[in-house]
């Protein structure tokens, strides 16, 4: 075994609440595209394209929303090894839980129970009026995409719809907000796994565990800003490394 996955293992063979912090390098493997990796959406896509402010005053902004919604494919995307070992080493009874920014749902789809998970970004599969607050699965949107609308309004109060998807310009949700940092406050360690720890406010819950005084293991293929404040760095697939580590730590 790699010298590095060992010392990993060894780190964190004694916590008993480990707080998993992902972000899109652990969807990669499923298919979907991260947004800074070299072959991120930002290398296609403007992001100031994606503000609330331009997404409530533009119906075109909004067509093109749905339209790459709809045409990604994520909402189809299954999860990989690296979901699947989270929830392993959920059922270990090791884990305080898992921070994602990811919208993708996998977590969840892997096996990792709903109250183990806190969407820090929202979900990509829940859609929301913007006027009356209605919910309803995206893809009653794309439906009605499909059926040759450009911009669905909500069917109650034709308000706006939208992905529970934090948008740039847009508030954190507070109940995730809370419910992160309480875990932040409760870990013992931190593994953050494909994540740049480059976007606030969520970077701020891996660092919270830090400063705390407790172990940062960061998984991620590249650079992280954290990378000086880590126990240990492994560079490399999420995929192939996490099943290692959850096996290790039955
Ligand atoms: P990021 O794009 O900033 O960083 C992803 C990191 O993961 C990069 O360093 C990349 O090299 C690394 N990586 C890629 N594939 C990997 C793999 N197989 N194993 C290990 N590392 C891998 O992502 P971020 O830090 O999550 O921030 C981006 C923002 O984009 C988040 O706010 C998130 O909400 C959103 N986002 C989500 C998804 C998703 O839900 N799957 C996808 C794209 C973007
Ligand atoms: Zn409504």
């Amino acid at each position: 075994m790699d010298q590095t996955l060992r010392r990993a293992i060894e780190t964190l063979a004694d916590r008993r609440s480990i707080l998993v912090f992902t972000g899109a390098g652990i969807s990669t493997e499923s298919g979907i595209p991260d947004f800074r990796g070299p072959d991120g959406v930002w290398t296609r896509v403007d992001p100031a394209e994606f503000t609330i402010e331009r997404y409530l005053a533009n119906p075109e902004t909004r067509k093109r929303s749905w339209e790459m919604r709809a045409g990604s494919g994520s909402l189809k995307a299954k999860p990989n090894a690296a979901h699947k070992a989270v929830a392993a080493l959920w059922k270990t009874g090791r884990m305080v839980g898992c921070v994602t920014q990811n919208i993708d749902g996998l977590h969840q789809k892997a096996g990792l129970p709903a109250e183990a998970v806190v969407e820090l970004h929202g979900n990509a599969h829940e859609t929301t009026c913007m006027s009356c607050g209605d919910r309803m699965p995206t893809t009653e949107v794309i439906t009605r995409l499909d059926h040759g609308e450009n911009d669905p309004h909500c069917l109650l109060c034709s308000g706006i719809l939208k992905t529970t998807v934090v948008m740039f310009g847009e508030a954190l949700p507070p109940v995730a907000t809370d419910r992160a940092f309480w875990m932040a406050t409760e870990a013992d360690a931190v593994l953050a796994v494909g994540s740049t720890l480059s976007v606030f406010p969520a970077a701020s819950i891996p660092l919270e565990v830090v400063r705390a005084g407790h172990p940062l293991v960061i998984v991620n293929q590249g650079a992280t800003e954290f990378d000086d404040l880590a126990a240990l760095r492994i560079d490399g697939a999420a995929g192939s490394i996490l099943p290692k580590l959850a096996k290790a730590l039955r």
